[in-house]
């Protein structure tokens, strides 16, 4: 499938609803025919558990299953399989990274984080100083609004155990250039772990963890046209072999009887219980339908979107409007947070709302990031493949006529 403005026919939501402006992408994404189709093919024709039935219908299952592992892989840039842990989503990802972790954390140690993490990647890595009596430290935003790298590099140190960053923050939309950071900190404390919240990047740019060099990487898959309550943790598969199990029961056991029970390879002694297996197999039908129109071309797609609306809003809105991050568009993906004098952000998506435009208003989940902006609430934009100039003027012809009600 090459990329064209036909995409939007993908997307069965716009039968139902023509009329729709869909700008809250960072929110979920729309879900794609096949990806609904693959779930649903699951559902229907061979709805049996993984890696425990030995006839061909859970056979079946266990291979798709473990397929769309092996394309996850591949899709990350992952070295195998093996670095691949299914989860429920990014929030559960990020938990199970700092769980995995904690028995390596002293009180001697400090662990790292920015102030413009998505509460799933400040909360864990709190909670764990916490309970571990470690140091949390805080890193600054730079003047574009983006990651103070230099601090955080300069926050380093060789008491360090954990630095946890965005490769894109959910506010303010600047893609941090993670290969780099993540070799600046590791000069600075080889033994530090790094573990970068990519849940803003995937599906919106290519991702190469292996050139990146973190140790974790975690994920949503309905954030990249995939479902709900599916995640990824990966993890290097030096680091998962020395690490142990911290959720226990069916699947990751190999003998549990015995007074040591005896657990499975990595990845599968972090996956206990059940997984989602329609919602793993129907993520795979997302892979392939990225890989079809091409991460790249996404990439550049809402490149051109994002330009083109921070041009509108500027022109628009002139020096009333405060837009949030990098001002050139390379820079930054597909979100773009603003805030407009003397209209509030909650009023502002509730009118949109009434016009069938969805856009997001409040902290987004980054109450120190607003606290570091100084605002109270941002109102936000974010593009996928399904939005188009349209949408853009449909926008800013709205808010021009609300304005004139607030
Ligand atoms: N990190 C970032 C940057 C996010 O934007 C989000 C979702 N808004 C998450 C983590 C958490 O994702 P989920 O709610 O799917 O677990």
């Amino acid at each position: 499938m090459a990329y064209t403005s036909d995409i939007r026919n993908h997307f069965p939501i716009f039968r139902h609803h023509p009329d729709l402006t869909y700008l809250d992408s960072a929110a979920t994404t729309l879900k794609p025919e096949t990806v609904i189709d693959a779930e649903r093919e699951y559902l229907e024709r061979y709805s049996t558990n993984v890696g425990r039935g030995l006839y061909p219908l859970a056979e079946k299952a266990t291979d798709t299953f473990e397929m769309t592992r092996q394309k996850t892989a591949a899709f990350i840039g992952a070295r195998n399989e093996k670095e691949v842990i299914f989860t429920d989503g990014a929030t559960a990802s990020l938990n199970l990274a700092a769980r995995l972790l904690e028995s390596l954390v002293t009180p001697k140690d400090n662990i790292l984080a920015t102030v413009l993490e998505h509460h799933s990647n400040f909360l864990p890595w709190k909670e764990l100083a916490t309970r571990t009596g470690a140091e949390f430290r805080v890193a600054p935003i730079d003047t574009d609004e983006c990651v103070d790298r230099d601090a955080l590099v300069d926050m380093t140190d060789e008491h360090t155990k954990i630095v946890a960053f965005s490769a894109v923050s959910n506010v303010i939309g600047g893609i941090n250039p993670v290969s780099e950071i993540v070799k600046r900190i590791k000069e600075k404390n080889p033994h530090a772990v790094v573990v970068v919240d990519a849940a803003q990047a995937i599906g919106h740019q290519p991702i190469d963890v292996s050139l990146w060099n973190a140790d974790f990487v975690a994920f949503s898959a309905h954030k990249a046209f995939g479902p709900t309550g599916v995640g990824v943790l990966f993890g290097k598969e030096a680091l998962l072999e020395t690490l142990p199990p911290v959720s226990f029961g069916g699947g990751m056991v190999l003998e549990s009887c015995a007074e040591t029970p005896k657990y499975r390879e990595i990845p599968f002694r972090f996956e206990a219980g059940t997984p989602n297996i329609g919602g793993v197999i129907a993520w795979g039908a997302a892979i392939d339908f990225m890989k079809n129109i091409g991460v790249e071309n996404i990439r550049a797609h809402e490149e051109t979107l994002t330009k083109y609306a921070l041009e509108k809003l500027s022109g628009a809105f002139g020096k009333t409007i405060r837009l949030i991050g990098p001002k050139d568009a390379k820079k930054r993906s597909g979100i773009i947070a603003f805030a407009i004098h003397g209209m509030h952000p909650h009023d502002i998506a509730h009118l949109l709302g009434e016009s069938n435009i969805c856009v997001r208003a409040g902290e987004h989940c980054a109450a120190p990031l607003h606290r570091a902006l100084n605002l109270d609430a941002t109102t936000r934009l974010s593009f996928s493949v399904y939005n188009s100039k349209e949408d853009i003027d449909r926008l800013i012809k709205r808010l021009k006529e609300i304005r004139k009600i607030l």
